[in-house]
């Protein structure tokens, strides 16, 4: 078996006398996607935060690959590889989705303003590349302010993988998308995903999506991790359906 991608041990973050992560052990393996239900307040949000350097714990450390990254600055952490999408600022809704992505592409390729990186057709193709990759290379001449929730989800996509992560954090993939455009959405993503080889990390509350999409599941409650393991047997584990699902 390879080494986690990301492996968390001991992990402890308190705020004021809130325990938002109590202890936590937590591998993220290369190339699945795992899903993190649990309660609201229960810690989901600072794992990811302290996955992408965000949030510092007093205690424990994160590794990845290996590497111990638990006292890296943000910045570091984007450049090692670990990506999050949907906290990234918001998108330019004057501009074309085409051109949100190549300011992506160029920003990571470390162009600058008066390099107009926007004129070079290296930038212009690979932004192509990741809007075909996440379906929507129809939509490159619109502007980002006409696009549904969904159209936007997947264009955050697309922007958090032109960053090329390792692993891609989402915190509530399908919040504020529409019931007809969650499956679709999530599709896409797990193809995309798949494709590309990319590990990721997704924050849910529907349990129908938790159970169709992702390869593992991990429960919260209280800043601990109470259970995990496959999808079909975590979330017919009485326990979880209980205290954490809500049933
Ligand atoms: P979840 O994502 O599961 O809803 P969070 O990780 O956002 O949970 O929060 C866990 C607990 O830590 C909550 O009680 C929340 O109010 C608290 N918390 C999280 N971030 C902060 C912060 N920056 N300042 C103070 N309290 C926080």
């Amino acid at each position: 078996m390879t080494a986690p991608l990301l492996s968390v041990r001991g992990i402890k973050v308190s705020f004021g006398g809130v325990k938002a992560a109590d202890g936590v052990d937590l591998d993220v393996n290369q190339g699945e996607f795992l899903a993190i239900i649990g309660p609201n307040g229960s810690g989901k949000t600072t794992f990811i935060n302290l996955a992408t350097g965000y949030v510092k714990p007093k205690a424990g450390t994160i590794h990845l690959e290996g590497r111990d990254i638990t006292s890296h600055k943000p910045r570091e952490i984007t450049k090692l590889g670990i990506a999050r999408a949907f906290q990234i600022p918001q998108l330019f809704g004057d501009h074309t989705v085409l051109d949100n992505l190549m300011l992506a592409v160029a920003a990571n390729r470390g162009f600058w303003r008066w390099q107009t990186p926007l004129g070079s057709e290296g930038v212009r193709q690979a932004a192509m590349e990741l809007l075909d990759t996440v379906g929507l290379a129809d939509l490159a001449a619109t502007h980002s302010s006409a696009l549904s929730e969904g159209g936007r989800k997947l264009t955050d996509i697309a922007l958090a993988l032109a960053l090329q992560p390792r692993l891609l954090l989402l915190d509530e993939p399908t919040a504020g998308v529409s019931t007809d455009e969650k499956h679709p959405l999530m599709e896409k993503l797990a193809k995309v995903l798949r494709d590309r080889g990319v590990t990721a990390v997704f924050v849910e509350h529907d349990m129908d999506l938790v159970r169709r999409y992702a390869d593992r599941v991990v429960v919260w409650n209280q800043g601990r991790v109470v259970a995990e393991g496959p999808p079909d047997t975590v979330l017919s584990d009485p326990a979880v359906l209980r205290d954490v699902v809500g049933v």
